[in-house]
């Protein structure tokens, strides 16, 4: 209604829309009754809004008493045409000023905590910059007249009073910077019209020119309805500090030009003390406002890292921890993953214990430094407290994890050399994967942490947390812990398959595959405990003693005179494992062998999962000459398009398929199609499980390159090497 009721009255100030001379019901009736129907709106919120009482209460009584002023003023012209100055409106009118000076405050007040004394600072700063302005205009306003009589004290007054709410304003943006929101817009726009307004008034008022019914009149009203529209708006918050960005910067920054400009002037031309005093006032506040900022950007500075930091170690703590995990989280795109391992010492409080804390510190330092050595850039190492590390690998799952708690745990196998004295320390890892295990920072640390006490409980090195943790954890972890000693006690063997040309009857090569010569249990085939191996982090291990088995191996048959490579497969997490084609190298070179004496056998699905990853061990592997086989190929969905972009040899055919291998069946065209896409593809083209001589007979057939099952050669400690095809 206000804003209808103040468009109708702007209509009025159209030239000819009104009668001419002063009319009682437009300049009088309407003009004021918007002026009341403002009031009443923010006397009304400060009646019923609890938030922001004192403030909206002050400025709805200054809109009341300005109200009341202008009404009192058109009393007077109802009886006298001549209205002495100072009159009786001069008093509610004078007084509206100290209520919307108490209003704005408190409501600037309620959105600044008083602790920031910056904010404040920035307030002052403005205040003196406007008034060392303002007082140039008031010096040449006054122009020297003397104002004793109370006549000119009053007439002055309201000028001064425009000035101070300008003033105030002013000061409440540069103190706000950028969160001046809504309601206090509005009622700053509204209180600089108000102000507008009056001065326009008293400048026509004294050059004897105005005239009821211009537009001049509209502002008042404009100006009424904008506060209102202020007090409808809900509470802002309260801001304890304020936002540091280039918006707060502009009041203070314009201030101190203004002030810088004064003072240039004033060398030349004499201004008066009051505009100099102030004008280096706002200096002086702008300079105290810099130095703050200086002070407290290099507080922040060092707050933040000291609140992110390990003080013994240097190190992340926890709170860096959480963050960066909590980042990474928000970050991470469908199918890919996030390992978060935690690392705790065993024995740590013995060494505590025997050698004093110094040693134990510096224990802990050294431990931070070796297994930072393993990580990458973009990992992140942590010391929680105590003996106690945490580590985030960014995009890794649980393979590659493994791989690096491997490593780890390799790493703080060598003694530590601490003040002359030898410390042996060992650790106990638990790993946890987001989003297999929780997509929140606090549910990964609940599961590495119980994978980590998991792993310490049985003495297993190393566990990933597992939801399904019920049947046959036991006999499993059992198994484990005895393959880690199987490992350094030589009980795992190779029996070795021949793999035979097609073409000219010979064998070519030999694949391991590794057995475990369990003390009580007898021979223990892979299925029994590699996928366990591959849970609980020992593929490195394995893979090293498969290794070394069979490029021994390898050597004796080449001393033999009877040369042929051995074909070793690996898992997921070897392929992690960037220092693999390195430990490969060096295992080659203490034999004298060269990568021609080694096919590395990879399955599609390792391929498949991590490809960046991977692909870097392959090209390390490829480059040493060794052959790279994709094992099992078509149980995957990989598309040979794929498969082209990689460093690869040969396709290792499924044994599934040549099961099904028969004259004239759908398994024999796929076979078949297969043996000509690899060679398209420029690689070779191997069958096992051939287990029937129409299967090796059907083959020969279809150009495969090389045959290898049981009706070829079973797997061997002893494999005779001169298998013969009779075709
Ligand atoms: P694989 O790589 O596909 O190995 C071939 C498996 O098929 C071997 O089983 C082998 O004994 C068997 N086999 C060979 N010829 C025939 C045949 O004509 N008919 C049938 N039905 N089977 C045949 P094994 O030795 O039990 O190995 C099973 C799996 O264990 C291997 O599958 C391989 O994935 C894994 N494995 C074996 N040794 C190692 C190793 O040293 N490291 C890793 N990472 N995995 C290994
Ligand atoms: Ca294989
Ligand atoms: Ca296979």
């Amino acid at each position: 209604m206000l804003v209808a009721a103040v468009a109708g009255y702007a209509l009025t100030a159209i030239p000819g829309a009104r009668p001419a001379g002063s009319s009682a019901l437009i300049d009088i009736w309407l003009q004021n009754g918007i002026l009341v129907g403002a009031c009443l709106v923010v006397l009304l919120r400060a009646l019923f809004v609890p938030a922001g009482r004192t403030a909206w209460t002050l400025i709805g009584s200054g809109l009341a008493l300005y109200t009341a002023g202008n009404i009192l003023y058109f009393g007077y012209l109802q009886f006298q045409t001549v209205i002495p100055t100072p009159s009786v409106a001069d008093v509610p009118w004078l007084c509206s000023y100290p209520c919307l000076y108490g209003g704005l405050v408190a409501l600037v007040r309620s959105r600044v905590g008083v602790r920031d004394w910056r904010l404040w600072l920035d307030g002052l700063l403005a205040v003196a910059g406007i008034s060392a302005v303002a007082s140039i205009w008031l010096h040449f306003l006054l122009g020297g007249r003397s104002s004793a009589v109370l006549a000119d004290v009053v007439s002055m007054a309201y000028p001064v009073g425009d000035l101070v709410q300008l003033m105030i304003i002013a000061g409440a943006c540069a103190l706000l910077g950028s969160r001046v929101d809504r309601a206090l817009g509005y009622l700053a726009i509204g209180m600089v019209l108000f102000a507008v307004a009056d001065t326009l008034y008293t400048i026509r008022i004294a050059e004897n020119t105005y005239q009821p019914g211009t537009p001049l009149d509209q502002i008042w009203t404009v100006a009424a309805v904008l506060m209102a529209a202020a007090a409808l708006r809900p509470e802002a918050a309260r801001t304890e500090t304020r936002s540091y960005g280039w918006a707060g910067l502009v009041i203070p920054t314009l201030f101190t030009i203004s002030s810088l400009t004064v003072l240039v002037v004033a060398t030349a031309h004499p201004l008066p003390v009051e505009t100099t005093v102030l004008a280096t006032a706002t200096l002086g506040f702008s300079l105290g406002r810099a130095v703050g900022t200086f002070r407290e950007v290099q507080h922040l500075a060092i707050s933040r890292t000291e609140a992110r930091t390990d003080e013994l170690t240097g190190l992340g703590n926890r709170r860096q921890l959480q963050e960066v995990v909590s980042d990474r989280i928000a970050q991470l795109e469908v199918d890919q993953q996030l390992a978060v391992m935690l690392i705790d010492l065993d024995r740590f409080k013995e060494v505590n214990d025997a050698h004093g804390h110094t040693v134990g510190d510096a224990l802990l330092v050294e431990v931070g430094a070796r297994l930072s050595v393993i990580l990458r850039r973009d990992d992140l190492l942590v010391r929680l407290g105590g003996d106690e590390f945490a580590v985030v690998l960014p995009d890794a799952g649980a393979d590659e994890a493994l791989m690096v708690a491997e490593r780890m745990l390799g790493s703080l196998q060598e003694p530590f050399v601490i003040e002359l004295i030898v410390l042996h320390i060992d650790a106990s890892i638990g790993i946890a994967v987001c989003p297999d295990v929780s997509n929140s920072f606090s549910g990964l640390l609940h599961g590495a942490d119980k994978a980590m006490y998991e792993a310490k409980l049985n003495g297993l090195g190393t566990a990933v947390f597992e939801a399904d943790d019920n049947d046959g954890v036991g006999a499993r972890r059992q198994l484990i812990h005895e393959l880690r000693t199987a490992i350094s006690d030589n009980q795992l063997v190779l029996h070795y398959q021949p793999q035979v040309s097609l073409r000219t009857g010979r064998t070519t090569g030999v694949e391991a595959l590794v057995r475990w010569n369990h003390p009580e249990r007898g021979l223990l085939y892979p299925d029994m405990f590699i996928p366990e191996a591959e849970r609980y982090g020992v593929m490195r291990s394995l893979t090293t003693a498969v290794l070394a088995l069979g490029l021994d191996q390898a050597r004796v048959w080449r001393d033999a005179g009877t040369p042929v490579p051995v074909a070793v497969n690996v898992s997921a997490a070897n392929l992690a494992d960037p220092d693999l084609p390195n430990q490969i190298a060096a295992m080659l070179a203490v034999r004298g062998l060269d990568g021609t004496s080694l096919v590395i056998e990879v399955t599609e699905t390792i391929l498949m999962n991590d490809t960046t990853r991977a692909l870097a061990v392959l090209n390390g592997l490829c480059a040493l000459n060794i052959r790279i086989s994709i094992d099992d190929y078509g149980t995957g969905y990989s598309s040979l398009a794929r498969l082209r972009d990689l460093p690869i040899h040969e396709l290792k055919l499924d044994r599934s398929f040549v099961a099904d291998l028969h004259y004239g069946s759908r398994t024999a065209a796929i076979v078949e199609s297969t043996v000509q896409l690899a060679h398209s593809l420029g690689l070779s083209l191997v069958a096992e499980g051939i287990e029937t001589d129409e299967a090796l007979q059907l083959l020969t057939a279809m150009n495969c390159d090389i045959g290898q099952g049981y009706y070829l050669g079973r797997p061997s400690a002893t494999p005779s090497l001169d298998v013969r095809i009779t075709t």
